[in-house]
Parts: C-alpha cells; sequence; structure tokens
C-alpha cells in the first residue's frame, strides 16, 4: 500500500473471508477497506460482486488466493483495465501455485508471499514482495531499505547511499534467509507430500461428496494449486460446531476460519463496518479444516480411517435426527 500511496480518502477492495493482514495493509495507511463477496464455489473474491463496489475513490483490489487456488485473474485485469485500479495479489498462501500457466503473485501489479510459519514454504517469519511495474519497484527497494537508496548502491548504480525517502526495515535477515533458501530447494518434496493427504482426503470423503452430505473443494481446470488447505463444507454452523467437536474428540486437529473481517469486533467497532456480505457469512459458518502439513504423508492410512469415519458417522447420526 506504501508503494501504490495509497492514503486518506482512497478505498481498497478486498474480501472480508480472509486473514487480518490484508485489511491491515490498509488500514495502516488510513485508507478505506471496503470487503466484497467470494465466490461460495472457491472461496476466493468475486470480481462481479467486486465490480459493483468500484467508486472513483477506488485505488487499488485485492484478490486473496484462498488455499492456493487461483482467483479469476482474468476478470480483475478486465476490471483494472476498465476502471483504473491496481491489482496487488494476497498471494501469502499460494507460493508455488499457478492459474493459466502463470504463477500467482506475478500476474497483478503487486504479488504478496508470506514465509510465515503456518505456509507451506517457510522460515518462521517472512515474505517476499513482486512487482512487474519498475516505478513501484523503485519505490518498494526504497522502503523495504530504511527509506535509504541501498540497493541502488549495492549494484553499483550510486557511489554512496543515503537517506532518500520514508520507509522501513523490511528485508529479511541473513539467518532467515538461508533456512528459506533450503525450503525453497525442497519446494517439489513439499507439495508432493501436501499433495499426497490433500488427495488421500479428497478420495476418503468423495462418497459423502455424492450424497451431497458435504461439499469439497473446487479446483478450476486452468489452476495447479500447492495444496496449501484441505477443507470442505458442511450445511450450517450448528452442524460445524458438532462436527468439529467430534473430530477434535478423535484427536484430529480440525479448525474453521475465518471470522469474516466485517464482522469481526475491530471490523464492527473502529471500521464502522456495516456491510451486509450473507454469501461470505454462510461460507465462513460452514468451513471445515483438515490438518495438513508434508509430514502427514506417512501417516495417510490411518488418517483417512479415522477422518472420513467420524465426519461420515456423525452426518448419519443428522441424517437420522
Ligand atoms: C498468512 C496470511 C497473510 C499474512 O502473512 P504474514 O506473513 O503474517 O504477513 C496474509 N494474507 C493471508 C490470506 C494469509 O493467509
Amino acid at each position: 500500500m506504501l508503494a501504490l500511496e495509497v492514503g486518506p480518502g482512497d478505498e481498497v477492495i478486498m474480501p472480508s473471508f480472509t486473514f487480518v493482514s490484508s485489511a491491515n495493509s490498509v488500514v495502516l495507511r488510513g485508507a478505506q477497506v471496503v470487503f466484497a463477496e467470494v465466490d461460495p464455489v472457491t472461496l476466493n473474491l468475486d470480481p462481479d460482486d467486486v465490480e459493483k463496489r468500484v467508486t472513483k475513490r477506488t485505488k487499488a483490489v485485492m484478490p486473496v488466493h484462498y488455499a492456493g487456488v487461483g482467483c479469476d485473474m482474468h476478470a480483475f485485469a478486465e476490471l483494472s483495465q476498465k476502471h483504473g485500479i491496481r491489482i496487488v495479489e494476497d498471494a501469502a498462501q499460494a507460493v508455488d501455485s499457478q492459474n493459466g500457466g502463470r504463477f500467482l503473485g506475478t500476474i497483478g501489479d503487486i504479488g504478496c508471499y508470506s514465509f510465515h510459519g503456518t505456509k507451506n514454504i517457510t522460515c518462521g517469519e517472512g515474505g517476499a514482495f513482486i512487482t512487474n511495474d519498475d516505478k513501484i519497484a523503485e519505490r518498494a527497494e526504497i522502503l523495504a531499505e530504511k527509506g535509504t537508496n541501498r540497493s541502488a548502491f549495492l549494484r553499483g548504480q550510486v557511489d554512496k547511499y543515503s537517506w532518500v525517502g520514508c520507509g522501513s526495515s523490511c528485508i529479511l535477515s541473513d539467518i532467515l534467509a538461508a533456512v528459506l533458501e533450503v525450503q525453497l530447494k525442497k519446494r517439489q518434496e513439499i507439495k508432493q507430500r501436501r499433495r499426497v493427504v490433500w488427495e488421500a482426503y479428497a478420495a476418503a470423503l468423495q462418497a459423502l461428496a455424492e450424497e451431497h452430505r458435504i461439499v469439497l473443494p473446487h479446483v478450476p481446470d486452468e489452476c495447479d494449486h500447492n495444496y496449501h488447505i484441505f477443507y470442505f463444507r458442511v450445511a450450517s454452523r450448528d452442524e460445524r460446531d458438532q462436527l468439529l467437536k467430534a473430530l477434535q474428540a478423535e484427536g484430529i486437529g480440525a479448525t474453521f476460519h475465518f471470522v469474516p473481517l466485517h464482522s469481526s469486533s475491530y471490523g464492527r467497532t473502529s471500521l464502522k463496518n456495516d456491510q451486509q456480505l450473507p454469501i461470505t457469512d454462510r461460507c465462513s459458518d460452514t468451513v471445515i479444516r483438515l490438518p495438513l502439513y508434508p509430514g502427514l504423508a506417512d501417516q495417510v492410512d490411518s488418517l483417512i480411517d479415522a477422518t472420513p469415519t467420524t465426519i461420515g458417522s456423525m452426518m448419519s447420526a443428522r441424517k437420522g435426527a
């Protein structure tokens, strides 16, 4: 947001169904967050709903690639052209995912990756900033290097460096970079192991999906994803809560997310957000996430023994009731 010079009076459209960091970046600049609905099939930002919320103040739109599955970037590119707004991809969950043969995070004006401990590729805390725009890149380098032109100095373009603008300290430490380098080298192995777990869940839950008792995640044909999250959807919030309890009682670390930002305590009080987002509310109420990390690939048999049985027996109990 700093690199795009977003500030007071500007609006940035994003899903309410996302992690708080997407919105914090805008709030920290004194700009207005405008939430839009997600597509209930992919849980990704809905371009048609975004278009309805574009105003003269709209500076950027922030598609969030939920679960590492790509948003409809063609639609956002059209929107960007038509209304002259920037696209900032929140690709925090989408390192190593593609849409139409292009890596997520490299399609919009800016892409942001996360290497937080919960992500596929990690160094504990960290991230990467990607841009195709030379002007943005120049500004971002200065912002990241504490407001100095040290990056240009390191490339030999200037003979000394000094304070040339406002900035902060956003460079990954050498020590974390060393950890990240090894993670990046293991990219394929990490992806493959996650894939084994993701596909085992999908296969094991297929029968329940065919009986319309749960809804499995949808990956559009043009998307190659990174198996970041395995989730499925149930019919209601009550059902979700009961099922989470049952799974947790079996020792299966199932969770839900996100509390939609428009209905969070900060969203309601400080953002003074009174937006109605019924589709988002419904999606958030009915999502269940199952545990997914590379080490689980070794336990996939016992995992798919326990998980669908627990889900299946609870679902049949509901049917009976
Ligand atoms: C993890 C995550 C972030 C935040 O990443 P940080 O590295 O903690 O800044 C932002 N957006 C989404 C969708 C995320 O999942």
